[in-house]
């Protein structure tokens, strides 16, 4: 099955239930002062389980282009080295609004993994939430009953901590236990190592949570006691990578056809062979997993800048250029040439990014050469002082760090991300009390900061109408005052 198919077959499924399908919500979010992107299907949906909004259908279910790279999930350390963490991927989900509860999704999470996938049933596990006395919450018994009747034993459940199994959207609201499928992807070889061994997804790479199923039953009260929700809603994420490395019988994300286009281009635009060096390996999967974050991000309507949002795009692309430079020997910008390959690829399912192929090329091509401009450079300076910093503990010194940033634009992860590959440590204490010390200085001199895209209403809550002019020059971005 392609990884077509595989999305079509889910979004099949819950239609088939009487879910409504709709579409993803954009990747970058601008009217929500909490949040910079989407990292769950759930966030555009969040007025109907606070009930700001009553919900328009009682069941839907889409895709949902998610980021996790700031705020409480970020996984940009993983990208590259593991198998299944993404910056940008595809959350599949489907919800019920105060309709069905836990005796229908859990069935039929079941149903769909292994009558319509054909995933082994004696590959996963489950777990549910086991209570949390000091907090007073129960243990999710229901889902533990519904689970054992499904599997017919209970073998294959574990019980899981407040940390995994259950979810608060915050400090207040709406709240609830959480079921999490797992499925145990090791060969056979590596299995017979440890019979009889129940493994959880920490101990083995291999062994990969796809699926959790929230159910939003109790309501926390300023006072942090819990009542029940007079309406109980479901709220369901499923990594699309990884039930494709799933269904596809892979045992990394990049082995699929959702990454292999991506993957073979820039081996072969590089010279060499994907799976023969482990340093060139990573690299090629840090730029087919980051051109996706970056190219969405902008068609989406968020620019490289030097301030927030903004600066996140810049860090990952300033990452993914690096990668390039030292590891694969591109010293000319070379991720732009990556987004057609995408743009091709998931035209059918995400049209905005092949609607603007060609701006959303020139922006990273302009960010690539703005900082190739500087990172040979930067990199020798850094080489340079190797002996300094071992005769230093091994670190590198804010103000150098600084200087590196302030200079030679290195983000502060992308000085700390090199210091590590050669052993060392940076001193990010020093680098923020230089950083601060700039910030007065610049404040002193009256100077506002600018970035260097102007965005209009930046601050106020608006809606990205897509870009005004295909020339970068123009810099002009249109959005709507909401
Ligand atoms: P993990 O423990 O693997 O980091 P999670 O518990 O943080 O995952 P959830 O918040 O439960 O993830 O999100 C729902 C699903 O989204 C997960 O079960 C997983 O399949 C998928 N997912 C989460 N983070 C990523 C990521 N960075 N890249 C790809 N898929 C992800
Ligand atoms: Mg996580
Ligand atoms: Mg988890
Ligand atoms: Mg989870």
């Amino acid at each position: 099955m392609n990884s077509s198919e595989i999305r079509q077959k889910f979004l099949d499924f819950f239609a088939s239930k009487k879910h409504h399908i709709v579409p993803s919500a954009p990747i970058v979010v601008k009217d929500d002062p909490t949040l910079m992107f989407t990292n769950a299907g759930m966030n555009q949906f969040k007025d109907y389980f606070l009930g700001n909004k009553p919900a328009p259908w009682p069941r839907v279910a889409n895709t949902q282009k998610c980021l996790r790279v700031s705020g409480k999930h970020n996984d940009l350390e993983e990208v590259g080295y593991d198998t299944y963490h993404h910056t940008m991927f595809e959350m599949l989900g489907n919800w019920s609004f105060g309709d069905y509860f836990k005796k229908e999704a859990l069935p039929w999470a079941w149903e769909l993994l292994t009558d319509v996938y054909n995933l082994p049933k004696e590959r996963m596990y489950v777990s549910v939430f086991g209570g949390d006395e000091k907090d007073g919450l129960p243990a999710d018994e229901d889902a533990f009953k519904i689970w054992k009747k499904i599997l017919g034993g209970e073998d294959r459940i574990l019980f899981g901590s407040k940390k995994d199994n259950f979810w608060e959207m915050g400090d207040t609201g709406p709240c609830g236990p959480c079921s999490e499928i797992h499925i145990d992807l090791r060969s056979e070889e590596e299995v017979a190592k440890t019979p009889g061994k129940e493994l959880v997804n920490n101990d083995h790479p291999q062994v990969v949570e796809i699926w959790n199923n929230v159910f939003m039953e109790f309501n926390r009260l300023a006072d942090g006691s819990l009542v029940k929700l007079p309406a109980q809603h479901v709220d369901t994420g499923m990594g699309f990578e990884r039930l494709c490395m799933a269904v596809q019988g892979k045992q990394s994300n990049y082995d699929t056809d959702v990454f292999q286009p991506m993957i073979q281009f820039v081996a072969e635009q590089a010279g060499v062979k994907y799976e023969d060096n482990e340093k060139t390996d990573i690299a090629i999967r840090v730029l087919s997993d980051h051109i996706r974050a970056i190219a969405f991000a902008i068609a989406d309507g968020q620019l490289p800048s030097n301030n927030k949002a903004g600066y996140v795009i810049r860090r990952i692309l300033r990452r993914a250029v690096r990668y390039a430079f030292t590891f694969l020997n591109f010293k000319k910008p070379f991720l732009y040439q990556m987004v057609p390959v995408l743009a091709d690829q998931l035209a059918h399912i995400f049209p905005e990014l092949k609607a603007q192929q060609a701006f959303v090329q020139r922006v990273i091509e302009e960010e690539e050469l703005a900082f190739l401009r500087t990172l040979e450079n930067g990199l020798k300076r850094l080489d340079s002082l190797n002996e300094t910093f071992k005769g230093n503990q091994n670190r590198i010194d804010g103000k150098t760090a600084f200087e590196l940033y302030d200079t030679f634009g290195f983000p502060a992860d992308l000085t700390a991300l090199i210091a590590k590959e050669n052993g060392f440590s940076v001193d990010e204490e020093g680098f923020e009390i230089e950083m601060q010390a700039q910030k007065n200085r610049s404040r002193n001199a009256a100077q506002t900061e600018q970035g260097d895209w102007i965005l209009v209403g930046d601050d106020v809550p608006t809606e990205f109408m897509g870009y005004d002019a295909i020339s970068t020059e123009a810099r002009i971005v249109k959005y709507r005052q909401v």
